[in-house]
């Protein structure tokens, strides 16, 4: 027995990625293109020593299969593809992680885990090139919009039926992928932070609680152009005074309940120097990891958008540009992952991910789901100065590991005895 884990070799292994897909201004593994395909090629090259079953599925996504005594299969999750200009870390960390366990469980079982492991490289989590990220694990779930989906165009104008057409995908069947879940019964993702959370507690790791729900809309204030000098105040019907208003107690709610908001635009109609403004229209984007919570910021500040239109002698309009569901995950495996990164690295903490994973679809599809984040230096992302420090990829390899083996003895353990 004993474990044959080597971190040092899943950091050494993505420098050789880096080396191998990435050019001065960071990666370029873009979905669909040559170099996704040549980094997909140099992945398998590293498993081909195990006894692994691999395929590609309807989708695209390809799955690595170390079966095991008992059908019942735990996932573990990443993406291949990146940005243009992306980080050499998001997305293949999880995977050359999921690799390395791979390698300690064939050891520590001899080539026959207890239950069935599987590792999936999601086709095209970054939506990159198309414009709609989670495209494999959302075909996976069921949840991929056909009709939307079908007309996505590129910038070079491809379709993105004809892209996948390229790398042996048939659009009209990419939901088949569903049946790859048939026995899930957990999946696992390891990301970069992405954010500065980890970073300002001086925390190598945490245990993620649920991707972020969304409310996004168009706020349209109306009121009426008019002389900026003769005009008094009192007889003014001003959209811009409205939205103004607005953006203060939106920030307010975002501190009384919870989550984030952010008002991204703002755009003045007549939007000259003269004019009191008639249209004003600003964009919100809330989110919350609590359903409840995210409702109340969104009718609190529809119903203060009213008193603030009436005040200005305005009007207002909402459209819902994007509506996306809090995904909490599972109440057990977030203790398990809490459980393996205290004994890693003495202390956890719990943190909600903003951005959406591919572990969002297997939530939503059902499949008891957990994600492990490891600190990035600056906080930032999608851009070639992404970083982590290498004792903390170390130790995310260490603890993501551990989080496996917990996970595998989870799943044998029948209900109520745990
Ligand atoms: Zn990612």
């Amino acid at each position: 027995m004993g474990s044959s884990l080597d971190p040092k070799r899943t950091v050494a292994e993505l420098k050789e990625l880096r080396a191998l897909t990435s050019d001065e201004n960071g990666a370029q593994r873009v979905a669909f293109t040559d170099a996704w395909l040549k980094a997909r090629g140099w992945m398998r090259q590293k498993l081909v020593d195990l006894p692994l079953e691999i395929h590609q599925d309807a989708a695209g996504n390809t799955w690595f299969m170390l079966r095991g005594e008992s059908e019942k299969a735990l996932l573990i999750g990443g993406h291949m593809d990146s940005v243009p200009n992306g980080g050499w870390l998001d997305g293949c960390l999880n995977l050359l992680a999921g690799v390395e366990i791979l390698r300690r469980i064939n050891a520590q079982y001899h080539g026959k885990p207890p239950i069935t492991v599987r590792l999936v490289d999601w086709a095209d989590e970054e939506g990159a090139r198309f414009g709609k990220s989670l495209f494999g694990s959302s075909a996976c779930s069921g949840n991929l919009v056909m009709d939307e989906a079908r007309g996505l165009v590129d910038k070079d104008g491809i379709k993105l039926p004809d892209a996948l057409k390229n790398v042996g995908v048939d659009f009209e069947r990419v939901k088949d992928s569903g049946v790859e879940l048939k026995n899930a019964a957990a999946y696992l993702e390891l990301h970069i932070e992405q954010g500065p959370v980890l970073l300002d507690l001086d925390l190598p790791l945490g245990a993620v609680l649920g991707t972020f729900g969304v409310e996004r809309h168009a706020i349209d204030f109306h009121g009426q152009a008019a002389h900026s000098g003769s005009t008094p105040m009192n007889r003014r019907k001003d959209a811009f005074l409205a939205a103004a208003k607005m953006a203060p107690y939106l920030y307010q709610l975002a501190n009384e309940h919870g989550g984030v908001c952010t008002v991204g635009s703002c755009s003045t109609k007549p939007g000259i120097v003269t004019s009191v403004v008639e249209e004003c229209r600003i964009t919100l984007d809330q989110r919350h990891l609590d359903k409840d919570k995210l409702e109340r910021l969104y009718w609190d500040a529809r119903d203060a958008s009213e008193q603030f239109a009436e005040d200005a002698n305005a009007e207002v309009h909402w459209e819902r540009l994007l509506q996306i569901a809090p995904r909490p995950f599972n109440d057990e495996l977030v203790a398990l992952c809490d459980e393996a990164i205290r004994e890693t690295c003495g202390k956890s903490h719990r943190l909600p991910s903003g951005p959406l994973h591919d572990a969002t679809e297997m939530a939503a599809a059902g499949v008891p789901t957990v994600m492990m984040f490891v600190q990035s230096l600056h906080g930032i992302s999608h851009n070639k100065i992404e970083d982590t420090k290498e004792e903390h990829l170390e130790m995310c390899v260490t603890a993501f590991d551990k989080l496996a083996e917990k996970t595998m003895a989870w799943i044998q353990s029948p209900p109520g005895q745990s």
